[in-house]
């Protein structure tokens, strides 16, 4: 049988080093870290860029953006989501709605929410109210209590783009 809603999960993990700010979801909080990686590091994009591709069933991020290219040193990953989408839609799918959790001890994603949801809804084709973002921290346990790193987890729907 065919569905006509999938869904997808993603799951993504960065270092912090020491900086200015660390960038979720296309959006820079201020912080005394900056995550670390071969792109722009932005955890959020990357969970939820690998739940669209993933719920499609159209591969992964690595294998979309190679962290071996040259091309996608820095790159801002709000701009490999779109790209996302366009693979996603390509094949026949569409994301509908999107819930994301970060995990970190700091920085406080809370205040960010707005500026967060507008920024993923515009890359991914929804409405604000179709994505929605929490922070959580792990309780002090483990490489994030240690405030190591972030790690995040997204879950997309997706519906038929033939579909209204
Ligand atoms: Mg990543």
């Amino acid at each position: 049988m065919s569905l006509s809603i999938r869904v997808g999960i993603g799951y993504d993990s960065h270092r912090f080093a020491e900086g200015h700010g660390v960038i979720l979801g296309g959006v820079l909080i201020p912080a005394p870290v900056r995550c670390t990686g071969h792109s722009d590091a932005d955890a959020v994009c990357h969970a939820l860029t690998d739940a669209i591709l993933g719920g499609a069933g159209v591969g992964d991020i690595g294998e979309m953006f190679p962290d071996t290219s040259a091309e996608n040193a820095g790159r801002d990953s709000i701009e490999m989501l779109k790209l996302a989408v366009g693979r996603v839609r390509a094949a026949g799918w569409r994301p509908a709605q999107a819930d994301i959790t970060v995990i970190a001890e700091t920085p406080k994603v809370g205040p960010h929410r707005p500026a967060i949801r507008e920024r993923l809804a515009a890359a991914l084709g929804v409405g604000p109210d179709d994505v929605m973002i929490k922070g959580k921290t792990n309780e002090g346990m483990g490489w994030i209590g240690r405030g190591e790193g972030v790690a995040c987890i997204a879950v997309a729907t997706l519906t038929r783009v033939d579909q209204g």
